[in-house]
Order: C-alpha cells, then sequence, then structure tokens
C-alpha cells in the first residue's frame, strides 16, 4: 500500500541488510518520490540494479547525497565518518543526515565533524537484524514490530527528529529517543555483550580438546546451536561495533565477569537454590520478551517440529 511521500528525494548509502532492507520497505510504501541508491562496492551496485533496489543508483555517495532531503548512511560503524566526509559539500540546506550504526557515540562524533551547521544532523539504530549481509538479504518488514532509538545531535531540530521518526513509524517501527551514551550502555548489554558471548562459546567448542568437532555438531541442538546464529553475524560489523563502544562494552563485561564467578562458585559449593533462584530470576525475563511481543511464545525459538503437533503461538 503506498502513501503520501513523506520525503522528496532519500539517498540510502549502503545496501547489505539494513539498507536494502531500507529501500525495499520505502518503496514499496511509497515513502520518498525518488530513492536513489549506491554503494561502494561496484558488485553491489550492479545486484541493486537486479534487484530493484531504488529509483537511481548512483555512482558514489556524494552523488547519492546531492540534492537529497534524506540521507541515511547504511554503512559498518567504522566507515561512517568516511561516508560523512565524502558527502557534506554536496547536502543541501536543510537535509536530514541519519545513519543505522549499531554505536552511537562514536559515529556521531566521526560524522558530526565533518557535517555543516545548515543540516540537522539524527544518528539512528533499528534495532532489527539478522545474520545475513548484503542486498540479497533484507526484506521490507524487518523493520516491523521492532525498535528504533534516535540519538539527535544538540543542533538537530524538533521537527526534523519528527520527521525521521515519521519515517521510521512508517516502515514498522517503534521509535524511542535517546542520549547516544545512553544507547551505548544499553545496547552494550542487550547486543555487544551476547554477541561476544556467542563469538566466545563458540570458538571454545571448535578448539576444545577431548569433545571432537562432529560431536559438537552432532549434539548441538543441546544448547549450542542457538549461539551459533548469533556468532554467524557479519565479521566486519561485529568488529567495529567492539572497537567503537569499548567503555560500555568492558563496563558490561565487569559485571557479567562478576555474575559467572557468582554462579561458578555456586556450583563449586553445591548451592542448588542460589542456583535455582538465579534460573528463575532469568526464565522471567524470556516471559517478559515474549509478552511485549518482542518474540513468539512458540517452544524452541519457534522452529517448525512437522512431527508433533502445532503448538499454540500465542501469549503464556
Ligand atoms: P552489510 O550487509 O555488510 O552492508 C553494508 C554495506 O555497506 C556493504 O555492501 C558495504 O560494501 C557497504 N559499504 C561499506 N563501506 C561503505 C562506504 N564507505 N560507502 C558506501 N558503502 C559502503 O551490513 P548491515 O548488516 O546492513 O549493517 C550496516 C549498518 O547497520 C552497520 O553500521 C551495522 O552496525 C548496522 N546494523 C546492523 C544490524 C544487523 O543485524 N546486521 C542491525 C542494526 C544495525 P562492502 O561489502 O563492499 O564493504
Amino acid at each position: 500500500m503506498t502513501r503520501t511521500p513523506l520525503f522528496n528525494r532519500v539517498a540510502i548509502i549502503g545496501l547489505g541488510l539494513i539498507g536494502s532492507s531500507i529501500v525495499r520497505g520505502a518503496m514499496a510504501l511509497g515513502l520518498a518520490t525518488e530513492l536513489v541508491t549506491t554503494d561502494a562496492s561496484a558488485d553491489v551496485r550492479q545486484r541493486a540494479a537486479e534487484l530493484g533496489l531504488g529509483h537511481r543508483i548512483a555512482g558514489s555517495s556524494a552523488e547519492a547525497a546531492n540534492d537529497a532531503d534524506l540521507v541515511i548512511a547504511c554503512v559498518p560503524v567504522g566507515a561512517c565518518g568516511a561516508v560523512a566526509k565524502e558527502i557534506a559539500p554536496h547536502l543541501k540546506a536543510g537535509a536530514i543526515v541519519s545513519d543505522v550504526g549499531s554505536v552511537k557515540t562514536a559515529v556521531l562524533k566521526d560524522m558530526a565533524q565533518y557535517l555543516p551547521d545548515t543540516v540537522d544532523f539524527i544518528p539512528a539504530h533499528p534495532v532489527a537484524g539478522t545474520e545475513h549481509s548484503g542486498p540479497d538479504a533484507g526484506f521490507a518488514e524487518l523493520f516491523v514490530n521492532r525498535w528504533c532509538i534516535l540519538t539527535p545531535s544538540e543542533q538537530a531540530a524538533p521537527e526534523a527528529v519528527e520527521r525521521l521518526k515519521a519515517f521510521w513509524q512508517a516502515l514498522g517501527a517503534n521509535v524511542e529517543t535517546m542520549t547516544a551514551e545512553h544507547h551505548d550502555l544499553v545496547l552494550a548489554i542487550t547486543s555487544h555483550l551476547p554477541h561476544l558471548i556467542a563469538y566466545t562459546i563458540v570458538g571454545t567448542a571448535e578448539e576444545l580438546e577431548g569433545v571432537t568437532e562432529s560431536e559438537v555438531l552432532k549434539f548441538s541442538a543441546g544448547g549450542f546451536r542457538d549461539f551459533t546464529r548469533i556468532a554467524a553475524s557479519d565479521p566486519t560489523m561485529w568488529r567495529d561495533v567492539f572497537l567503537n563502544n569499548k567503555d560500555a562494552v568492558l563496563e558490561m563485561l565487569g559485571e557479567f565477569q562478576e555474575d559467572l564467578s557468582k554462579l561458578t562458585r555456586a556450583i563449586r559449593r553445591g548451592d542448588g537454590e542460589a542456583l535455582f533462584d538465579h534460573f528463575t530470576r532469568t526464565r522471567a525475563i524470556r516471559r517478559g520478551i515474549v509478552n511485549i511481543g518482542q518474540d513468539a511464545a512458540g517452544a524452541d525459538f519457534g522452529r517448525p517440529h512437522p512431527h508433533l503437533p502445532p503448538k499454540d503461538d500465542g501469549k503464556s
């Protein structure tokens, strides 16, 4: 269903999972009169043309940003500064500039240094994704019922924040505004640390002596395979996340190590009560996530089990 466009010209720079999902959603909903897209990679631009990702595919970020009303950099966190530097001389006065990076303080600093005062700079982070990357991985519904966090710069006009909020809401997202520093702390525990733990466990299993790799794979349904989905996430993206959210991740890692020590002690001492109490509290967190609609209640992450009778997917 198309609607009245929210922007005249929108430029999407970077056509991977997130950029191509925005383009697919914005095209399907008619959120821009003209969608101009680009990517640093000629192969990706070629594939984007085949997939129809945009009304026009520009040869460079500068060309894409030219005369755009909204520019969104959908590139790895470490590339955001370079994109801002390239597009800065081509931005028209009154344009909104944003990004989708998973870290906000570093992106705010890296991009703001190049952007002119005549634009409204509003970093954003859609908290939605999969372990896949590239232009084929995107889909229009990726942001539906997910949260998008805006961390506006001090100079950004409230009207511009409202316009960007309307764009994300049209894509199906719920929008919340907070400071970049607070975003980085919250995401360190809800996203960055879980990824670090998954990367660690999967790496540890690979290097184990005494347990063969084929045993790890064969018996992975015991829990391991759920970590492997997260540990399959894009290496460039996650390298940049840890390099750019160092302080918050280290702070959360400290808390985590203390809690791990407590559980280690409980196991060593045979303190069943401490273990039971802890596991009861964590089970409530999972139920909370399901209850607010951020995951389905189906058993085993909703994996199909055709040999079993269908389960009710309603809220527990
Ligand atoms: P992706 O699928 O790897 O796509 C990124 C694209 O940007 C690639 O095609 C890449 O080209 C291109 N690119 C890199 N540097 C560029 C530059 N300087 N100019 C133009 N294009 C450039 O990554 P993604 O998953 O969409 O992630 C993009 C951003 O979204 C990241 O900042 C990430 O933190 C954030 N994010 C990701 C998720 C997620 O789950 N994946 C969720 C929320 C937010 P090359 O391949 O040639 O380098």
